[in-house]
């Protein structure tokens, strides 16, 4: 029997409501301390995407004092551009790391030249939106606090308001200081915002290398000053700016995390100088022919979950989700991807035969990613096994290749990615039971008012005339 697996991905895919970037994922991203390889890793990852839409890199990287640093890549469609594109980020790490007179600003300089060629059409659409969130402007009896000219009104106020005084916490906070003519961090941070406004008023799609360096140092700075956990809190309609501000500078943050890397010690220029990469092959997607009887489809996956009726009918289901469902039914042909971060782990383990790490991705993972890698780390942690981390995720689902795998905590990923498949589809069909609907429809019962044939025969028992036997109750 067709276990409709590709059906689910599809369906979930077009009715699953896609969600936004929430607070926690904005503070998250301000951890400046924390799982530092992550950061980085996800941020190397970020300069192997060119392309501004469905263009996913994953990265991780071992170290040992046999090997030395060896870091491994892939992407969703990984490709020989991406390939030479890497080897001149290789080549550049080696000459820095041979190389003390590489300060921090000249590697800048050289970092960029090879990432905005390349990354141009990402960059772009990041610059675009940054500045679309700068050009905002509301309606007088707008009170609500969401564009450029309300954040930097509320660093005024903070600058003004001394007391209680607040302290520079992080990196970004020092910085802005560092740019304020009067050593202050408000200050600062108003100064750099009406920078970055301004150096966003260019044309963005061919912004040079020397133009964009400034401007992505700046979007950094006010993208992850520390008061903003403090402003998104109270203001949760200007995190969409402070997000884009963030997506910009993440540019910069990855050129200064990479430098420091590289040369924080000796010991470290001589591994980075012996730099490994290996990119590892994107597997090709799968396309598939979706079963147009999606009706079928949902009472199979419900009757193989929970054994009972099904709860809705077709007019039901598509109450809430026609306009998925039309887009369902408009495209039959599904072209299955397989999800660069899953590609990277199998490979690890079934070809390299290395243990759990830290994996970089360009973005946040999908449900799906996310339910597999659930999978195998509770698999791994019932063994007392070390366990992969990856980054966060926003649950979304899209149309995602299943793995075709043979280890056996990678066995248990795919087990649990088709339990959620299967879960978050029955989730779907019991939210569409409308409200107050009573397990048996209204017609096959009658009021009690009135005498019908249904009626109960309930004098057919007669009433107990002694007490119930007290012998279970009273038993010591
Ligand atoms: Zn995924």
């Amino acid at each position: 029997m067709d276990d409709f697996l590709h059906e689910c991905i599809g369906i979930l895919n077009r009715c699953c409501k896609v969600n936004e970037e929430d607070l926690n994922f904005f503070e998250l991203s301000l951890e400046d301390k924390s799982h530092s390889h992550s950061i980085l890793f996800s941020l190397l990852a970020l300069v192997l995407v060119a392309n501004p839409r469905e263009d996913v890199a994953a990265v991780t990287a071992y170290q040992t004092k046999q090997e030395g640093i060896t870091v491994y890549f892939t992407k969703n469609d990984l490709s020989q551009g991406t390939i030479n594109h890497v080897n001149n980020l290789k080549a550049l790490v080696q000459t820095t790391a041979l190389d003390p007179q590489v300060t921090l600003q000249k590697f800048h300089e050289l970092f960029f030249e090879i990432i905005v060629p390349y990354c141009r059409g990402k960059i772009f659409r990041r610059l675009e939106e940054m500045r679309k969130r700068l050009e905002v402007t509301k309606k007088s009896d707008n009170t609500v606090n969401s564009t450029f000219d309300d954040l930097l009104e509320i660093y005024h106020r903070f600058q003004s308001d001394q007391t209680p005084s607040y302290n520079a916490k992080g990196h970004a906070d020092k910085e802005a200081i560092r740019l304020s003519a009067s050593n202050d961090l408000f200050d600062g941070l108003c100064e750099v915002l009406d920078s970055v406004k301004m150096e966003a008023a260019c044309d963005l799609f061919n912004i040079t290398p020397r133009d964009f360096v400034p401007l992505a140092a700046h979007a950094y700075i006010v993208g992850y000053a520390s008061i903003n956990t403090v402003i998104a809190k109270s203001s949760v309609n200007l995190l969409p700016l402070l997000r884009s501000l963030q997506k910009v500078g993440d540019y910069f943050r990855c050129a200064t995390r990479l430098f420091r890397a590289i040369t924080e010690s000796p010991l470290s220029r001589r591994r980075f100088a012996e730099l490994k990469v290996v990119a590892i092959a994107s597997i090709a997607p799968i396309e598939r022919d979706l079963n147009m009887n999606w009706m079928l489809v949902l009472r199979c996956l419900w009757h193989r979950r929970t054994a009972r009726p099904f709860p809705i009918t077709k007019g039901q289901w598509l109450a809430n989700h026609s306009n998925g469902m039309a887009l369902y039914e408009k495209h039959r042909k599904q072209k299955f991807v397989a999800h660069a971060e899953l590609t990277l782990m199998t490979a690890i383990v079934e070809d390299h035969r290395r243990l759990p790490t830290v994996i970089g991705v360009s973005k946040a993972c999908c449900g799906f990613c996310t339910a597999f890698v659930n999978g195998v780390n509770q698999y791994r942690d019932q063994t007392k096994l070390s366990t992969w981390h990856l980054p966060g995720s926003h649950g979304n689902c899209y149309v995602c290749q299943l793995p075709s795998v043979s280890d056996r905590s990678l066995l248990a990923g795919v087990a649990q990615l088709k339990e959620y498949l299967e879960s978050k589809v029955v989730d779907l069909i019991t939210k569409a039971i409308p409200l107050f609907m009573s397990e048996t429809p209204p017609q096959w019962s009658s009021s009690e008012g009135s005498e019908t044939s249904q009626s109960p025969t309930a004098s057919f028992y007669p009433t107990t005339k002694r007490p119930l036997s007290k012998d279970w109750g009273s038993r010591k």
